[in-house]
């Protein structure tokens, strides 16, 4: 489907790929397929938290669709390339040549959902047991709960779960990083937590007159941020 024209006047013009959405259900995935008849072509979090793709698949907006789209891939165990990644369209296909693997999405008529125009969902290639998709960021988001819950998980720890769930082997420094995002963004990181003191030192000068509060800082340069010295706290006996 492409989009011609001003916001005003919008023309569409069809592929035969719009035709077919969400009619062929041959060769799918029988939970897949399932599940579908459970909750309609309206992409839901399968109750074993596992991510699918499937023909006539509508997601709220394009970001929602990546975000299943990489979860899949990483489960599933293969790599995928942007042949197409436009704003009307996105085109992606497995990393290994040959690989049938492929898929076709593009925004819904005049909205922002998106929806899955063409799938092909078998897949030749071996899974992978290293795979660049898995990134300290996307590791980040999914131990983020495990952090809240837990802030001393070990990062051998998280190299055991990983291979547990996903079957690949992700390099120490990239679940380092992956601990340290997830560890900072529950905190709001350093930098944030600091910016706060003066926030801090004035709530408790309100709320407990007579406190002696101090906080001291250090700057060498103007264009730079001054760094912390000194919390100074004295409440009044
Ligand atoms: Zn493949």
């Amino acid at each position: 489907m492409n989009l011609k024209g001003d916001d005003n006047s919008k023309v569409y013009e069809l592929n035969d790929d719009d035709w077919s959405v969400g009619s062929d259900s041959e060769g799918e995935n029988p939970i897949v397929t399932m599940f579908r008849q459970m909750v309609g072509n309206v992409y839901m979090l399968r109750p074993d938290g596992k991510s699918y793709l499937c023909n006539g698949l509508i997601f709220d907006n394009v970001i929602n669709y990546r975000k299943v789209l990489l979860d899949y891939a990483i489960e599933e165990g293969f790599g995928y390339i942007r042949l197409k990644n436009e704003k009307d369209k996105i085109i992606m296909h497995c990393a290994v040549e040959g690989c049938p693997w492929r898929i076709h999405a593009s925004p819904m008529l005049g909205g922002q959902n998106f929806q899955v125009k063409t799938y092909n969902e078998e897949y030749t290639c071996t899974k992978l047991t290293i795979n660049s998709l898995v990134t300290a960021e996307w590791l980040s988001l999914k131990f983020k709960q495990e952090f809240k819950d837990n802030s001393n998980i070990y990062v051998a720890q998280m190299f055991a779960k990983v291979k547990l769930r996903y079957g690949v082997k992700v390099k120490n420094s990239i679940l380092y990083r992956a601990k340290n995002k997830a560890l900072s963004r529950l905190c709001g990181g350093h930098d944030e937590s600091y910016s706060k003191l003066h926030k801090y030192r004035n709530i408790l000068r309100i709320k407990n007159p007579g406190t002696m509060v101090q906080v001291m800082a250090k700057r060498n340069d103007l264009s730079k941020n001054p760094t912390f010295q000194m919390f100074f706290l004295s409440f009044p006996a």
